[in-house]
Parts: structure tokens; sequence; C-alpha cells
């Protein structure tokens, strides 16, 4: 298992190129599969606060619109690469697909590291993103979204710089914004949620009680975060270990959401809260507990130490946390994985929910949105499901066989192929 390739463009293809042989896709097909149909590359200059001029890289991947607009996320992160994201907005179409909403795959990102930039540089950063795609995007085209290290706020920055441009409302352009700009109720905690429906059913098909289960999540961010909190209020798990890129902490009796999400707030990370050990990434992800759940970034879990993972079932909140390599590793462990553009597609199902809001102009209350959630949630989760059965593949091929087929039909049908 030396020398895997990391790569995470490399990944996306060699995913679909199994799930292709699998379905003995069309050679044809398969070749206009395997590239986004359309990507931007650009530079954006920000005005630093003190006078200099700082050049940004940022780009946007619209990967497939067969089924609908582009949408996906923006990502600021410094080790940020083209073929991140080219992977990410792979990922993106076959989320929306295996979700069944109405949208293609996109994805976007700027080289940059957030912590470093004060609030206003942030603001200018974003302002100056949007106006760079401002005339590729929009509700007919493509429809960006929070990822890693953006937030509402830098969406409100992005859809009032849009508006702007545009000079008129138009606030389904994007999605994930605070609720007063049209947001919606419950997008919030929706990528983590969508993740614990998918949980309640995974156990139900293992026959693993999840009262008092044990977790261990790694990443504390908006999807790690939430999936503690849900985890613990809704399924009754005792979550033993999370981290965040600082580290971990750990507690055999369950560590209190509350307590940590207030730690959180003091000091910026979960290390060194009272009443925990600390623990090392590394070591989380080799933990034996019940339930794992990446909720970081991409391969996490590798050739390298995958015969080292000791969960029943792996969450994959995160996207791209599992290589190929550990996927065969993993699958000869009969480790359960609930596939990441299967588990973390309640993100995208509620900004879908947000843009149908904001053409109505009709907002629901969270209640509804949470129920038509877990409506999208279990009926994506039992189609991946029956597929495994039927062709006997593992989660994650099955998921691809749904995507593809779904996604395929539409290209088909639109005769590009
Ligand atoms: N960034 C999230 C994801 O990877 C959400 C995307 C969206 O809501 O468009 O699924």
């Amino acid at each position: 298992m030396k020398n895997e390739n990391l790569n995470p463009f490399a990944i996306a293809q060699a995913q679909l190129d199994e799930a292709a042989a699998v379905l003995q896709l069309d050679p044809d097909m398969h070749a206009f599969l395997r590239e986004p149909m359309r990507e931007f590359h650009f530079s954006i200059p920000v005005r630093m606060d003190d006078g200099r001029t700082q050049t940004f890289r940022g780009f946007r991947v619209q990967y497939n619109d067969a089924r609908g607009p582009a949408k996906g996320g923006i990502r600021f992160h410094p080790d940020e690469t083209i073929d991140t994201v080219r992977a990410l907005a792979a990922w993106m179409t076959w989320k929306t697909a295996v979700a069944d909403v109405p949208l293609g795959g996109g994805k976007g990102g700027v080289i940059c590291n957030p912590r470093e930039l004060s609030q206003a540089e942030l603001e200018r950063l974003s302002r100056g993103y949007m106006r760079a795609i401002a005339r590729y995007v929009g509700i007919t085209q493509d429809v960006p979204a929070p990822d890693v290290y953006t937030n509402p706020q830098i969406m409100a920055w992005m859809l009032d710089e849009y508006e702007q441009i545009t000079g008129h409302h138009e606030p389904g352009v994007i999605t994930g914004k605070p609720l007063t700009l049209g947001g919606s109720a419950g997008r919030s905690p929706a990528t983590a949620m969508g993740g614990i429906f998918t949980i309640r059913e995974a156990a139900k098909i293992r026959g693993l009680d999840l009262n008092g289960a044990t977790c261990a999540i790694q990443g504390y961010g908006n999807v790690g975060s939430y999936a503690h909190q849900l985890a613990h209020d809704i399924l009754g798990m005792r979550i033993v270990a999370v981290s965040d890129e600082f580290g971990g902490i750990y507690n055999e009796h369950g560590l209190d959401p509350e307590v940590i999400s207030e730690h959180m707030r003091r000091t910026g990370k979960v290390i060194d809260c009272p009443e925990t050990e600390p623990i090392s990434n590394k070591d989380l992800l080799e933990m034996k507990v019940d339930v794992l759940i990446p909720a970081a970034i991409e391969n996490q879990i590798t050739g390298e130490n995958a015969a080292r993972i000791q969960a029943g079932i792996i969450a994959e909140l995160a996207n791209g946390p599992t290589t190929p390599d550990a996927d065969k590793i993993l699958a000869e462990k009969g480790v359960y994985i609930i596939p990441d553009f299967l588990c973390n597609a309640g993100g995208v199902s509620v900004s879908y929910f947000e843009m149908v809001q904001n053409s109505y102009q009709y907002y629901w209350d969270e209640s509804l949105v949470h129920q038509r959630l877990d409506q999208k949630m279990t009926t994506a989760f039992y189609a991946v499901h029956e597929m495994a059965q039927a062709k006997q593949v593992d989660n994650r091929v099955a998921a691809y066989l749904v995507a593809v087929n779904r996604v395929a039909e539409a290209v088909r049908l639109r005769g590009w192929v």
C-alpha cells in the first residue's frame, strides 16, 4: 500500500471508474463524466488593512449541470488546489443526484488562511470572490454555499455584492445565508442532521442499539459540533472523543456538547477542556467505538491507517475522508461505511429547500424542514442500500451506481452524449 495517490481528483475519478465498470457504462458517457464541464480560475486582489494589496487565487468549478444549476460550497483554505475543487465539485454532482434534488454539482475555493485575515479583509476577499464569478452564477446557472472555513456572514457579503452588481434582489443566488437575508430554518445543523438520519437507518440494518453506543468525531466545525450535539440529544449516543485541527479530547464517560461548545467559544479550540484527557487526531480515528464520524477534510482514513480502524460504522460527514486503498481494507474488515455524498447530503438538501423558499418568498418552520430532510435522507439511504444488495457491491460503489445512473440519464436525454 505504498505510494497511494492522494490527489483528491484522481481519487474521485478512480471511484467513478470503478462504478462505470460495474454499470458497464458507455465509454463516451464515462469519458464525459470524468471531467468538469466548466471551470474558472481567477485572481482576487484584496486591499489589506495596512494598505498593501494581496492577490489571492480563486476557483469555481461547474462539474456537471445536466440535472439543474450547478450547486456547491466555497472553501477558504490554505491548502486549496484546483484538483481539490474539481473533486469536491464531482462529489457535489453525485450528491445532488443521490439526494434527488434538481441540481447539478459545483464547488469553489480560495487559497487563503482566513485565520490570518481581519474581518474587514475577509469581507473584501468575499466580495472580490463574488465579483469574479458574478456573471457565471445565479439561480439558473450556479448556486454557491458555505463549506470549510466559510459561513453565513460570508454568504451575506457575497449575496450583497451580487445584488449590488445586478441591481436586483435574488436571494436564491447563494444558500446558507443568515435567516434575516432569506436563509432557511434548520440550514446550519442540516449536514449533521442528515447524517444522524443515515446513522439511525444504518444502525437498524446492523442491529446496533444507538442508545449509549459510543462515538468519536473528528472535526469540530459547523458539521462536527452539530453532529456531537445531535448524536447526543437525538440518538442518545455517548460521544467519547472529539477533535479539531489542534488536537482532540477524550472522556470514556462521554463528552457534554454544551460544555465543549462553551469551552470552544472561549478558547477557539477543543483541547484543554476541563475533565477531558488529550488524544491525537490519529489515535481518535483508531479508537474502538461503535460509530466513527470523520467530519473534517479529505484523506484521513488511508491505506496507512485503515487496518487499525476499530469502528463498526463509519459515517462520513466530511467530503472524501476515505481513500480507495482504505476502502478495500475496511471492506475486508466488514466495516459498514455510510459514504460521504450520501451521509453529508443533508446540507445541500436544505440548501435546495432554501432556494425553493427564496423563490416562493414563503418560509417554512424548522420542524417542517427536519421532516422533509428526514424523508429525503431516508429515501436516499434506502436507494443506496437496495442497490448494494442488488449488485452485491459496497455502499460507496452503490451510491455511485445510483448517482451516475441519474446523471447519465439526464445527459442522454439532453442529447449531449
Ligand atoms: N458544502 C456543503 C457540501 O459539501 C453544502 C453545499 C451546498 O449546500 O450547496 O455538501
